[in-house]
């Protein structure tokens, strides 16, 4: 959550600053601000309520120029969106800027004890305590990167952060911990960023900050050295090869429906190269800990929302295929839990962007452990792709609407293929999943193909205010999906359930007002989902169906039915995701909300 910007360069870098705060949105956009320092140590500060394109106009009223520039796109977390409250914040003096991504956590106490010794607060957020500590520690001892050092010490909480000051108007000062951070070089121009993603279109050649390190940045040198004891490091540059063609909309309105229209390319790009037509496994990424990886007994599954439903998915998967035990857990509630939890277990962590603070906190807690650590992660060089062991890139290409679809799509794709993996035998079971995998992509181009039948659907129930989701086994984890999907972009509360748990508590929502939708898929659990149906209908709740068995019995006994191509269960799941992410998109289009950026939320979220 957030974003962060910094340049220096011999170019006057506004416009990289803007664009790359473009690409940075998804994490955050209820305000924005840049600080530019021009030749003459003059500063322009600029700051704007909502979205990038607000800022930019702004700035290009001003027509601002400079070489040193930093620039940030909030996601508050102290204090309402407001001029006062979006970065850049600065000291008393007006010659320290910073802008920061997290939570410092003891700001309070930080701010009366600079409030006690005359300094002045403009803001409501934790952030503005940083330029004002820089300040004291500065006219203490006389040097800006101890006095950040000494500022870094005592903060609390998490942080990445970019500093400029006209006291040293040719460096950046940077330094993360918890937050991801990033530098990267392009002959005269140096570019730090919360994500790579945001400046692989200026440079490739990315370096990754670690916790705790200070870098600080001259167009001459970059010094890199250690918070806790000073020690000089290195930035180590490598090269990321990430497609920028993925950046744009090319025709399509927004990115959450050029996002699921991708799912049949990325199950193509997750298996690619992983999954031979003779259905042999190979996941390079886990070659490394091959003899461990045999050795498992146990694997916890950790992740937050979409991720977190695909870690259920994934335990059916695995349990289905191994004779792996698998328990999936929350990041935000399993660092709580005291469990025993022996050398011979597998954690498997789950981030689309590899940054999600509860998940690498869940696996911070288990770095002792001497268990085998993965990753299932999409962003490639992301903090949890490089403090896990070994693991699995989703290669899903960036994802840009803040509700995630192709890269759930991705990442049970994966675990499927991980559960092939662990697969001691080779039964029929196997052949059918690996077989069903390589006809996935033109199942689901099938269903979107049924797109306008899926609008057609959200026209009709638009009026409703609640909608429950049920489904059994694979189907289960994909209503509790379905379900969040509809209430991040459209706001409107649904439920997910399991069918059979329905009647032991939610049965008492259902009336003519409250519709249900059924997932039931070919299978043994077919009937049994049916007679949940039965039970909803005898009580007046409407109901969509949406199945892969032409049951002509059925027809009548539902409001509305989506057929959607066969397969087997274990892949049904992504089939019917997809028309599920449908549904939550064209209900949002047609209440004429901000379906990429929908209201509360932001991408990759940096805070715990
Ligand atoms: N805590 C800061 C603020 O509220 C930064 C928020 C964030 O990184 O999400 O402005």
């Amino acid at each position: 959550m957030c974003g962060i910007i910094g340049y220096i360069g011999t170019d006057n870098g506004v416009d990289y600053v803007l664009d790359g705060l473009k690409n940075l949105e998804y994490r955050g956009y209820d305000s924005s601000g840049i600080c530019i320092i021009n030749s003459s140590s003059q500063t322009n500060l600029i700051k704007q309520v909502g979205g990038i394109d607000k800022l930019v106009q702004k700035v290009k009223t001003i027509r601002p120029n400079g070489k040193l520039i930093i620039g940030h796109t909030r996601w508050a977390t102290h204090g309402k969106p407001s001029i006062s409250n979006a970065h850049p914040h600065f000291n008393n003096d007006h010659n320290i800027f910073v802008v920061h991504n997290g939570i410092i956590e003891n700001y309070l106490e930080i701010k009366s004890k600079l409030i006690d010794r005359g300094y002045k607060f403009v803001s409501e957020t934790d952030s503005e305590v940083i330029p004002n500590l820089v300040d004291f520690y500065y006219k203490k001892i006389g040097s800006l990167s101890e006095a950040l050092r000494m500022t870094l010490d005592d903060l609390r909480g998490t942080y990445a952060i970019c500093l400029v000051s006209t006291i040293e108007p040719d460096k950046l000062f940077v330094s993360r911990l918890g937050s991801p951070l990033v530098i990267g070089k392009a002959g005269n121009k140096i570019f730090v960023s919360s994500d790579p993603s945001a400046i692989t279109n200026r440079t490739k050649s990315i370096s990754f900050l670690n916790d705790y390190d200070v870098a600080q940045i001259s167009l001459k040198k970059i010094k890199v050295f250690n918070q806790k004891d000073n020690k000089p490091s290195f930035a180590k540059f490598e090269i990321i090869n990430q497609r920028n063609e993925q950046n744009n909309l090319g025709d399509w309105p927004n990115y959450m429906i050029k996002e699921i229209n991708q799912a049949p390319e990325v199950v193509e790009l997750a298996i690619k190269g992983r999954l031979s037509p003779k259905h042999q496994i190979k996941l390079g990424g886990l070659d490394d800990v091959s003899s461990q990886l045999d050795h498992i007994d146990r694997i916890i599954i950790v992740g937050c929302g979409t991720s977190y439903y695909a870690g259920l998915i994934g335990e059916y998967l695995i349990e289905e295929f191994s004779d792996i035990p698998v328990e999936v857990e929350l990041g935000s509630e399993f660092k709580y839990k005291n469990e025993p939890i022996s050398r011979s277990t597998c954690l498997i962590a789950i981030s689309q962007s590899g940054e999600t603070a509860d998940t690498i906190a869940a696996i911070n807690k288990v770095k002792d452990f001497g268990v085998l650590k993965l990753g299932i992660v999409n962003s490639i060089g992301s903090t949890i792709s490089r403090i896990t062991d070994a693991g699995v890139y989703c290669h899903a290409g960036n994802e840009k609407s803040v509700a995630s679809t192709k890269a759930f799509i991705a990442q049970v794709t994966v675990l499927s293929l991980l559960a092939l993996r662990l697969a001691k035998i080779r039964t029929k079971s196997f052949d059918n999943l690996s077989e069903e995998l390589l006809k996935l992509p033109d199942k689901i181009r099938a269903v979107l193909g049924q797109s306008d039948q899926i609008q057609k659907l959200a026209h009709k129930y638009i009026k409703y205010k609640n909608f429950l989701f049920i489904g059994r086994k694979y189907n289960y984890p994909i209503a509790l999906e379905g379900a969040l999907k509809l209430k991040e972009v459209s706001y409107v509360h649904a439920e997910g359930y399991s069918a059979g748990e329905m009647k032991h508590g939610p049965i008492a929502l259902i009336d003519k007002t409250f519709p249900t939708i059924v997932i039931a898929t070919k299978g043994d659990l077919y009937k049994k989902t049916i007679s949940n149906l039965l039970e909803i209908r005898s009580r007046g709740g409407p109901i969509v169906l949406i199945t892969n068995f032409k049951d002509q019995k059925i027809k009548n006994m539902v409001d509305d039915l989506i057929y959607v191509p066969e397969s087997h269960e274990e892949t049904a799941t992504q089939i019917i995701t997809v028309a599920l992410q449908l549904f939550a998109y064209y209900f949002s289009l047609e209440l004429g909300n901000n379906i990429d950026k929908p209201r509360n939320l932001a991408k990759s979220v940096t805070v715990e």
